[in-house]
């Protein structure tokens, strides 16, 4: 049969308590030390589970691990976007059942089913698969510096710039897609207040966003309305800048590409200081921004990336209002 066309589907989300957990199965433990040392108590819950950690999100360190799975039931990845990335991609080539625990708010990673990895300079997408079960325990997500948490709008913001490229680019261009993912946006900035003070209805409406805006990219079929010249820069900046939070590069990100794609932006950034999104990274430096953009012509067409504001964008000729945005951002 030609033609098929299959909607993704979100994994099942539940909040709870993970004390509350009732697990008898063997389990791998995917999670970082940090974890493991402030909640010995998951040790007990999950029977005393193998534990892996995740240092890195190369596909060649990913893929030495695969094998530590043979003989369990299920994985159990704890923690930020990362140890859920690749825990995700873990369980797939083993085809083991998986649950997830995002410790942190601070992209859509726990409710995807790809998992980009790091190869020669760049991130690829490989298929994976949705998570069995996503526990959102707010013991965990409330207790978290709020900065990580505000690091998951930046995944919601970035239909600023994504539709914008979509719409001037590409001919599959749907309005009525792009006018459903503008309400998601907007419905996640009207919770201004509450995303800015850390409460629980700030969390459930940045997680409300992220739940919409995959579902919507599973019934377009892909991540255009949402990804473009703003995780375009991210993805192209990475091996230059060391640990940064993917949502604050791409704060960054969404800033640098609407001045660039003439978008308005005066309202875009008092949003992000409202809520104090961090969108100047550490590590982050102007010589930095512009050597990726001198760089992001030719990276987005060696990364077949979809057409977006960065595909002939030449930063000479451009130099001058271009570098005193820079300053206005970054000093
Ligand atoms: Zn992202």
């Amino acid at each position: 049969m030609t033609n098929i066309k299959t909607i993704g589907q979100l994994p099942k989300l539940v909040w709870m308590n993970l004390k509350d957990l009732v697990e008898k199965r063997k389990v791998v433990l995917v999670a970082n030390q940090t974890i493991l040392d402030s909640h010995h108590e998951l040790l007990t819950i999950l029977n005393n589970p193998k534990t892996l950690s995740i240092t890195s999100g190369t596909k060649t360190d990913a893929d030495k691990l695969i094998n530590e799975l043979d003989g369990y039931d299920v994985v159990y990845a704890i923690g930020s976007g990362r140890t859920i990335d690749v825990a995700r991609y873990l369980a797939s080539q083993k085809n083991k059942e998986i649950v997830c625990v995002p410790t942190m708010i601070s992209s859509d990673a726990f409710l995807v089913n790809c998992t980009g990895l790091r190869e020669n300079k760049g991130v690829t997408y490989f298929p994976s698969k949705a998570a069995d079960l996503v526990i959102m325990d707010w013991n965990l997500l409330g207790n978290i510096d709020k900065k990580y948490n505000i690091g998951g709008c930046g995944d919601v913001l970035s239909i600023y710039t994504g539709l914008w490229d979509w719409k001037t680019y590409d001919s599959d261009y749907s309005e009525s897609v792009a006018i459903t993912a503008k309400g998601i946006l907007e419905g996640m900035m009207s919770e201004v207040d509450e995303i800015a003070t850390g409460t629980k209805k700030g969390l459930e409406a940045i997680i409300n966003a992220l739940v919409m805006e995959v579902e919507l990219c599973y019934l377009y079929g892909n991540s255009r309305p949402e990804e473009g010249a703003e995780h375009f820069f991210a993805y192209c900046v990475e091996s230059k800048v060391e640990h940064f939070l993917h949502g604050e590069m791409v704060g960054f990100g969404i800033l640098l590409g609407a001045f660039i794609q003439g978008q308005e932006v005066a309202n875009m950034r008092a949003f992000m200081d409202k809520i104090n999104l961090n969108y100047r990274p550490s590590g982050l430096t102007k010589e930095i921004v512009i050597e990726t953009l001198k760089e992001l012509p030719t990276y987005v067409k060696d990364h077949n990336l979809v057409t977006s504001v960065y595909n002939n964008f030449d930063y000479q000729s451009n130099k001058v209002k271009v570098d005193s945005f820079i300053d206005s951002i970054l000093n």
